[in-house]
């Protein structure tokens, strides 16, 4: 499917790093330093039309617009949350793919999360993205874009993203590491990658390979059920990858990175909720000065998966403290915009 949209569209401009910029210039016989311009164009002042990079003579504006597409995506809807802040935007990609993005405003720097897929193939059963399958991978410039877009249409900075939006980022690497260089670059959005955090379901080739990159960002692991047994119930794609291999893959990328992962954990009621579950919850976690995410797990149409009571989510954060866990309840943003992730891109239909 993506390379369907590379047949019938141009490359984008927000896909071309600089060396394939300057490759472009010696091409067509313009001095190196014109790929720096117009690589701080698009992701320094982050501009989507060719005509607004006044420093580029017409006819080097009209070679580029001949060769490459600069605008990525459009925006269909956005809403905003009374309550808290959070907008949710609906991009529609050049070839009418719709995905899902949402600003949140924090005290210690606005964040955005970012899709990186089109749907997901992944099959998690409390979990709205996947509902349609796996449409296609996004590209690196189509997930730039929605930072760039969201912080043109809030007027507001962005110093942190989560890829945590539609799609399993393993599922799509080699664009995310792309993507996740890019947003990091001195010349454009400038983000430090401690302020990035990519979510995984537990693709373990895909950990080990992130762990290669020896980026400084933090990796969150969707681990959702304490055991292989139960987390098999949940979550399909732990039949391919076994429990035990995933928290070898995670203890790989501490090493190599430094950096501490997360541990992401929906709380289902009756599920994986029991005292019994915060016992093999600490058991699995020991000696790894682990970070348990809970997150009451947001209610799909499609799914019977139900949240616990507030209550019984902070005992259950408790007694995991009292194990010797950390564990923080996620604040929930954006309850009353249709919250829970790929909600709204179902919602349209597509
Ligand atoms: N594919 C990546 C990113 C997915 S979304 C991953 O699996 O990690 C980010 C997080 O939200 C994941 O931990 C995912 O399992 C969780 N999630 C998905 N649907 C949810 C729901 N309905 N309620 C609570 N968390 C959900």
């Amino acid at each position: 499917m993506t390379e369907d949209i590379n047949r019938q569209f141009k490359p984008l401009i927000q896909d071309q790093g600089l060396p394939e910029l300057k490759k472009w210039m010696a091409d067509h016989g313009e001095p190196a330093y014109r790929a720096g311009q117009v690589f701080s164009w698009v992701h320094g002042k982050q501009v989507t039309s060719f005509d607004a990079m006044t420093n580029l003579s017409k006819s080097l504006r009209a070679k580029l617009a001949k060769d490459y597409d600069a605008a990525p995506l459009a925006m269909v809807q956005r809403q905003v949350s009374e309550t808290d802040g959070t907008n949710k935007f609906l991009y529609r990609l050049r070839d009418g793919q719709c995905i899902e993005t949402v600003f949140m405003p924090y005290h210690h720097g606005n964040s955005v999360c970012v899709s990186s897929q089109a749907g997901c193939s992944m099959g998690c059963t409390f979990c709205a993205s996947t509902i349609g399958g796996k449409v296609r991978d996004l590209m690196r410039g189509e997930i730039l874009a929605q930072v760039y877009e969201t912080q043109r249409l809030t007027g507001e900075p962005v110093s942190n993203a989560v890829i945590m939006g539609t799609g399993e980022p393993l599922d799509n690497t080699e664009e995310v590491i792309g993507f996740i260089r890019l947003l990091a670059d001195p010349y454009g959005q400038n983000m430090s990658m401690r302020n990035i955090t990519l979510s995984t379901c537990g693709i373990v080739p895909g950990i080990y390979r992130l762990a290669e990159e020896k980026m400084p960002i933090t990796l969150a692991l969707s681990l959702h059920a304490p055991t292989q047994e139960k987390r098999e119930k949940l979550m399909p794609i732990a039949r391919r990858y076994h429990l035990d291999e995933v928290m070898r893959a995670c203890d790989d990328y501490r090493e190599a990175t430094g950096r501490r992962e997360t541990f992401e954990y929906a709380l289902v009621a009756g599920v994986n909720d029991t005292d019994e579950d915060v016992r093999e919850l600490a058991q699995l976690l020991k000696g790894r000065s682990a970070h348990v995410n809970l997150i009451p797990v947001n209610p799909v149409r499609t799914s019977k998966a139900r949240r616990p009571e507030r209550g019984h989510v902070l005992e259950f954060q408790k007694k995991l403290e009292k194990s010797g866990i950390n564990g923080t309840i996620r604040r929930e943003m954006g309850a009353d915009i249709d919250g829970a992730c790929g909600q709204l891109r179902r919602r349209q239909g597509v």
